[in-house]
């Protein structure tokens, strides 16, 4: 695997990042396809959820590898929440009737990947399941996974340029 220098890893080489995925979809662009990103700015991405909820499940993540919200730079911070706003139009024209957004902090919070931030968008349907009933168990759904990402990739260029 290529290691790109990233100036936002600044004062966190002597963390241990070498079993943090997000990282390392951070450190390999070359491969946003097979890791199903559909956005890049210069603090964060975006990428479908490997093992969505629902049809169309981001996460938002800033490419700083920390593991809650008050060590993160206020700027980069805002910079996830206008993302965040904007990437509603994303799931609405995808065709999400409402959406659900949040955070689980560290492990005991539910994170899955509790050592890397990450904000979840997750598209819901009338008459979809329970978000609390699907909390912790990946959901098979008949809809194809590189298709979604294909459409919400698109839908990204459209609204976050
Ligand atoms: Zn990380």
């Amino acid at each position: 695997m290529d290691i790109l220098y990233g100036p936002w890893r600044e004062g966190y080489f002597t963390d241990d990042l070498s079993d943090c995925v997000f990282c390392d979809i951070v450190n390999s662009p070359s491969s946003d396809n097979d890791n199903s990103v559909v956005f890049r700015n210069k603090d964060l991405f975006i990428v479908m959820n490997k093992y969505p909820y629902t049809p169309g499940h981001i996460l938002i993540i800033p490419y700083m590898h920390v593991d809650s919200p008050e060590k993160l730079p206020r700027n980069i911070w805002l910079s996830m929440f206008s993302i965040a706003q904007d990437s509603m139009n994303i799931l609405y024209e995808y065709g999400a009737h409402g959406i659900n957004m949040g955070m689980n902090i560290k492990s005991v919070g539910g994170a899955g990947i509790p050592q890397h931030l990450h904000l979840h968008l997750l598209p819901r349907w009338n008459g979809d399941t329970n978000f609390i009933t699907s909390i912790g168990n990946s959901r098979v759904y008949g809809v194809d996974f590189n298709s979604v990402y294909e459409k919400i990739k698109l839908l990204a260029k459209k609204y976050l340029g």
